[in-house]
């Protein structure tokens, strides 16, 4: 969701500029999907890419427009178009410069950027090569915010793509700088067909060595890939996991009990099954990024009967209702079109939600973080303090 200038007096806009200066936490955003427009073009340009449109806005546009087309492949074209300038160490470097200074103009406190190493080596980098340009871009980010007396934290998430079989190495690759700016492991790209069972040793490795992994799950494949996340992927936090919603029954009759006729009130009863019980009373942290999850059609199943779908159909309210571990996040900055601050005003427009409601999305997000403990607890500190 993007606001135009006509736009920009609605209440919805005032709302996200009220939320922007707001310390905010950022789980689940992929580097390769949250370029600027700007540096994409130019940097194409310089190795003679040929992008679907070389206007910035018009750009923009269509990237927008195929993410909306409801399905998951189509959303993930544009990564060929961005992924091909992030091919240099220079230019890993300066896009991951960018982002760090594009999160901190957004009020973002807390990141982590998530990227998948393997993706970035035809320009003949190594792996390490690859995450150590990253990190020289993220610390060089976090250093000209710190200049402009601004604060920003962050980490990197490795992530492997599940239509290859390099995850052995990307765990090993994501153990080796555990100490130097890699926070977490994750798996990206097709979910349906590629399940986390497929993956079970390099999550073996990553469990014997005690490093977190969050698993996209529940996106473009249901309960079954969620369950196997967890059990598989030992994840100690879901990409999107949506369909989770899928393994909750809400049935509504009226109350026959209501003897006066009088304000006869509906009777919801709510039955969960057993998986989505174990996430919800582990508190397994929901990693939803709510316009995302609408143009990848993850919510479909859900809303059977919506032809079009909005944000008031998507399960995040009932999730956040039933006590569910909820945060709020964008995936794909540039290819959704969307920003933090944008997404958490949409998400009060539609489901009236107070900023300390907002603010407790935060910090769901700020505690289930891969950050230690003890920053963890400082960073929460900051941020309730400038929410209350
Ligand atoms: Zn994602």
């Amino acid at each position: 969701m993007t606001f135009t200038d006509a736009a920009s007096s609605t209440p919805v806009a005032q709302l996200e500029e009220q939320i922007r200066p707001l310390p905010k936490v950022s789980l689940h955003d992929h580097l390769d999907g949250s370029l600027r427009a700007t540096t994409l073009i130019e940097l194409a340009g310089t190795i003679g890419h040929a992008l679907p449109a070389e206007d910035p806005e018009e750009l923009q546009r269509v990237f927008r427009r195929n993410a909306a087309s409801g399905d998951l492949v189509q959303y993930l074209q544009a990564f060929e178009h961005t992924t091909a300038v992030m091919q240099t160490a220079e230019n890993l470097r300066r896009i991951a410069r960018e982002y760090v200074e594009d999160l901190a103009a957004d009020g973002v406190l807390y990141a982590e950027v998530r990227w998948a190493p393997e993706q970035h080596l035809t320009g003949g980098l190594s792996l390490d090569d690859a995450v150590e340009a990253v990190q020289a871009g993220l610390n060089e980010g976090a250093e000209s915010v710190a200049e402009a007396d601004g604060v920003i934290v962050i980490g990197q998430i490795l992530s492997a793509m599940r239509q290859h079989d390099r995850a052995p190495e990307i765990a090993e690759l994501a153990l080796r700088h555990r100490d130097a700016g890699v926070v977490g492991f994750d798996i990206a790209g097709p979910e349906q067909g590629f399940p986390p069972v497929n993956f079970a040793p390099a999550f073996t490795i990553l469990a014997e060595a005690m490093f977190p992994t969050t698993v996209h799950a529940g996106e473009a494949a249901g309960i079954d890939s969620i369950r196997d996340a967890l059990v598989s992927g030992r994840a100690q936090r879901l990409g999107h996991g949506v369909r989770i919603a899928e393994d909750i029954t809400v049935t509504t009759g009226d109350d026959s009990r209501s003897k006066t006729g009088e304000g006869e009130e509906q009777l919801v009863e709510v039955e969960l099954g057993h998986i989505a019980r174990w996430v919800r009373d582990r508190q397994i942290h929901l990693e939803i990024s709510p316009t995302s999850n609408l143009q990848t059609g993850a919510i479909a199943t859900f809303a059977e009967g919506t032809p079009t779908p909005t944000l008031v159909d998507h399960p995040f309210d009932m999730l956040y209702q039933l006590g569910f571990n909820v945060g709020v996040n964008t995936d794909n900055r540039l290819v959704s079109g969307v920003t933090l601050s944008g997404e958490l005003a949409a998400l009060a427009d539609a489901f009236d939600y107070s900023l300390a409601e907002l603010a407790d999305f935060q910090v769901n997000a700020l505690e289930s973080s891969f950050l230690g403990y003890e920053e963890r607890e400082t960073l929460t500190a900051v941020l309730l303090e400038a929410w209350q």
